[in-house]
């Protein structure tokens, strides 16, 4: 998808603080954090949403589970907790349309989530 902003950080075409990255999964620092650990993790896949995963996707969507798991040890928020967070939609407050993954950690969070 050319005019997609993940796709762009996907391409490298657009600039993002890559923390992890293979041959399908991506993940980079979130421009505005709204934890002291806030990092969105993608594949490089143009996916919409969560309503857009098919059967083929299930690897990758392991495998983005499992860069989750990874990073979430290697930033130290493992002992405090984390939150893996997909918005879907217009109430999630879904503002990019390429399936990404929030990876939150790194202080106390509320339930239920505003
Ligand atoms: P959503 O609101 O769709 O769940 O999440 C989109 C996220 O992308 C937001 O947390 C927003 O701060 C982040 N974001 C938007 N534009 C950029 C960008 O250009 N670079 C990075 N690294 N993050 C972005
Ligand atoms: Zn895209």
């Amino acid at each position: 998808m050319s005019d997609c902003l993940f796709c762009g950080i996907a391409d490298g075409k657009i600039k993002a603080n890559l923390v992890y990255q293979d041959e399908t999964v991506l993940a980079f620092k979130d421009i505005a954090p709204k934890a002291p650990v806030h990092i969105l993790i993608i594949p490089r896949k143009h996916i919409v949403s969560v309503l857009d995963i098919d059967a083929s996707d299930g690897v990758l969507i392991g495998q983005i589970f499992q860069v989750a798991g990874r990073l979430a040890r290697e930033q130290g928020i493992v002992e405090g907790g984390f939150r893996v967070v997909a918005n879907s939609g217009a109430d999630a407050g879904q503002s990019v349309f390429h399936l990404h993954f929030h990876l939150l950690g790194g202080r106390q969070m509320s339930w239920p989530p505003g």
